[in-house]
């Protein structure tokens, strides 16, 4: 009765486990390498620029990627040409 136990419940259960598991890591793997072949796409944004807000519209405008205006000896963020002129108007 406990070598029925063994030879058809647990070792059917052991060999299961085992190939799941198997297939578990070979689907992590592929998983992997899809990552690695394809990075996810980044917005086109500077990285390593400090964030400035935007004087005209409030919006915070990493400094990377920003439209400047120098004013009075100090340099002004702006989200766009457009706020820029705004600022300028004003
Ligand atoms: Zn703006």
């Amino acid at each position: 009765m406990l070598r029925y136990l063994i030879v058809d419940i647990l070792l059917p259960l052991l060999v299961f486990a085992l190939l799941r598991s198997l297939f578990r890591g070979l689907f992590q793997t592929r998983r992997d390498m899809t990552r690695q072949a394809a990075p996810p796409s980044r917005p086109n944004v500077v990285v390593g620029g400090e964030l400035k807000k935007d004087p005209v519209c409030g919006t915070y405008v990493s400094t990377g990627a920003s439209v400047t205006r120098t004013v009075d000896g100090e340099v002004l963020h702006f989200c766009s040409k457009e706020c820029r002129d705004k600022y300028r108007a004003a």
